[in-house]
């Protein structure tokens, strides 16, 4: 009996994206806590830090300046302006962990999402990782209803947030899995469901070896 343990699967590049205040943030953190295995991206902002964030824990802080160096540069995988603030990926910070096998979290708007999956066409490391995962509400009332209650918007940002979640929405039919929102428990064993599942696919499980001894080789 050939008892010597099988290679790791292949990475998944797990990309969650929602329309703001959908709950994606609260979810992913979720996932993350009952996911050792699965790391979080940390992405790059011209924001300002909010009060408890923290510089490469939450994000890498950048000036505008500096942004648009690393734009120059080539250092993005994507980059999109998300109200009023520009956001960006690394592409080392992807890279580096799918290439020693680490499954990485990326969340990420839907404009993002669009980048990355172009970037995947032609990049197979990308390609064989990369689960998308659109998290939405059963409705734009609902998602308005969600909003009022974070008490941290004004009205007029959110219409603006619900006029920008019409038209993501529009995009979901282009996600892999579409994860209608119902309480923060449910959200997050759906989408731990999701990783668990991409993690069985045949296509990143490597093959036991039933050549030799035991064998049917
Ligand atoms: P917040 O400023 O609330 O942390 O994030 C605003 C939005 O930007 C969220 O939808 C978040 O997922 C998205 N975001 C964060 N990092 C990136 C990034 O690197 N690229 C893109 N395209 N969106 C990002």
């Amino acid at each position: 009996m050939n008892s010597s343990p099988l290679c790791a699967p292949l990475p998944v590049l797990l990309l969650v994206s929602a329309p703001s205040g959908a709950g994606k943030t609260t979810v992913c953190q979720g996932l993350l806590a009952a996911q050792p295995a699965l790391a979080r991206a940390i992405t790059c902002t011209t924001r300002p830090p909010r009060a408890g964030e923290e510089e490469g824990r939450d994000y890498y802080f950048l000036s505008p300046a500096e942004f648009e160096r690393r734009v120059r540069q080539g250092e993005f995988l994507e980059h999109a302006e998300v109200y009023g603030y520009r956001y960006g990926t690394l592409r080392a910070e992807v890279r580096r962990r799918l290439e020693t096998g680490q499954d990485v979290l990326l969340n990420i708007d839907v404009q993002g999402a669009a980048s990355v999956r172009a970037a995947a066409s032609d990049d197979a490391l990308l390609r064989s990782a990369l689960v998308t995962v659109f998290l939405t509400t059963s409705s734009l009332e609902e998602l308005a209803r969600r909003l009022a209650g974070r008490a941290t918007d004004s009205p007029e940002t959110i219409q603006r947030r619900l006029a920008v979640a019409r038209s993501e929405l529009a995009k979901a039919p282009d996600f892999d899995y579409l994860l209608i929102s119902g309480t923060m428990e449910e959200d997050r064993r759906r989408l731990e469901t999701i990783y668990q599942a991409e993690k069985l696919r045949s296509s990143r499980v490597p093959l036991p070896d039933l050549a030799g001894p035991g064998g049917i080789g």
